[in-house]
């Protein structure tokens, strides 16, 4: 009964893209918050992993919505019937403009409190990476152009990098243990960024989404206690590994280099990553304009997980990877020894 109030008094949301990576920990939050919350998916998934989130998140008591946003009469049906008042885009970054549909059925329908533009990365009408990265964020300043335009009440998450190691050519970083052979180390490694686990980018960025001091804002994630450059990071995980790695220097000519191959999306990644740990996009300014908001000065009292404990993390996957990868063995072992007993029978 309890819980069923206080999802009355919050806002109901509809997350679009929570089968996806960062949507998925959106889905979560949103759950975990209590509220009622409502997901757009596809009727059928292309890998079994999405079918398996969405049944994940059903059982969590999300409501499925079948479809994906294709025409604004579609998804003016679906805000309306389903009286939301809250809209989360995570769309991936090939998608970005497919959220065009989305913020006109939002400003047609009239009655949704906030939309949040899958942004989750930079502040992009300050940060300029080079091509192909650049074009994304045109995409996405397009989407904030198009809301502001159109009067949509909003929130822009800047949350920074996802806690992992910062891999050049891969856009779910945190899905990938960090190195266990050599560090690539960007410039000399001493430009800072800031790490914020999938889980705090959930946590947070649910926290926003009725509070009237993010609306209309941008809100920027600089947890200090995941301030750190690319040689500190590779200092921590030696720690958790027990190891020293090699550390290789990957130049900027590298990055740029790796930009310019234009092989999507990795390349994109590469542009990211020099404007990240050469260029410095992430501390180059401080948020103190009077449309953004420091998400640390919205929620005093709330502590981000540490980089420390996302590395534990990573260790304690590499336990569980190493046990089954022992279990497998004995078992590839035992039938080993059961197919043995035909074929012995046969030679007899
Ligand atoms: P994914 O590609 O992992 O997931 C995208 C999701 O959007 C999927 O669920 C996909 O569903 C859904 N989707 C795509 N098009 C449509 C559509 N037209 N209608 C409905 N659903 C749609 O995206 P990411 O999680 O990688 O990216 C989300 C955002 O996060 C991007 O803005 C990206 O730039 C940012 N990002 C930030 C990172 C960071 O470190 N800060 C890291 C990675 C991403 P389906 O698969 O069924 O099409």
């Amino acid at each position: 009964l309890i819980t069923a109030s206080v999802a009355a008094t919050k806002g109901r949301v509809l997350i679009v893209g929570a089968t996806g990576f960062i949507g998925q920990f959106i889905a979560e939050a949103s759950l975990d918050s209590g509220r009622a919350t409502f997901v757009l998916a596809r009727s059928f998934y292309d890998t079994p992993s999405k079918a398996k989130t969405v049944k994940t998140l059903q059982d969590k008591g999300a409501t499925v919505i079948h479809g994906v946003i294709r025409d604004q009469e579609f998804v003016e049906r679906v805000l309306k019937e389903h009286e939301i008042d809250i809209v989360i885009s995570a769309v991936g970054g090939a998608k970005i403009l497919d959220q065009t549909i989305l913020v006109r059925a939002i400003k047609a329908v009239g009655t949704i409190k906030r939309f949040l533009p899958s942004e989750f990365g930079h502040d992009v009408d300050r940060a300029d990476p080079v091509e192909p990265g650049l074009t994304m964020y045109k995409e996405k300043r397009e989407i904030r152009r198009l809301i502001e335009e159109c009067g949509v009440p909003y929130t822009y998450i800047c949350c920074n990098s996802i806690a992992s190691w910062p891999y050049h050519d891969n856009t779910h970083p945190s899905e990938v243990l960090p190195p266990l052979e050599q560090f690539q180390i960007y410039g000399d490694g001493t430009v800072k960024a800031y790490f914020v686990a999938g889980l705090d980018i959930g946590k947070f960025t649910m926290k926003t989404v009725d509070d009237f001091r993010a609306l209309n804002k941008s809100v920027h994630f600089r947890p200090s206690c995941n301030f750190l450059n690319i040689n500190e990071l590779a200092s921590l995980w030696e720690k958790k590994i027990g190891r020293i790695l090699p550390r290789v220097t990957v130049t900027e000519d590298d990055l740029l280099d790796a930009a310019a191959e234009n092989i999507i999306p990795q390349s994109i990644v590469a542009s990211f990553t020099h404007d990240i740990f050469i260029k410095g996009c992430q501390v180059n300014f401080s948020v103190d304009g009077p449309d953004e908001v420091e998400v640390s000065d919205l929620y005093p009292d709330e502590s981000f997980r540490t980089m420390d404990e996302c590395f534990n993390d990573f260790v304690s996957k590499m336990d569980i990877d190493r046990r089954k990868g022992a279990a497998d063995e004995i078992n590839s072992t035992k039938n080993h020894v059961v197919e043995a007993f035909p074929i012995t029978a046969m030679c007899a």
